[in-house]
């Protein structure tokens, strides 16, 4: 590395996605699919934000 530089491979990376162990996958709270990417959002029950799969994106849960 050049002086000044910053090493980036030792750096965590700037997507949150990532710090996921999961690394955004998981299952599906309204279809159930598992090992799937829950990049999407639907509103639960509550109106709260759920990830979900692309599928169910923009769903309504309950
Ligand atoms: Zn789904």
């Amino acid at each position: 590395m050049g002086k000044g530089g910053i090493d980036m491979s030792k750096n965590k990376r700037g997507k949150a996605l990532w710090r996921m162990p999961s690394r955004g996958r998981g299952t599906c709270p309204l279809c159930g699919s598992t090992r799937i990417k829950l990049l999407y959002f639907a509103k639960g029950s509550q109106g709260e934000k759920l990830s979900v799969c692309k599928k169910c994106q923009g769903k309504q849960a309950g």
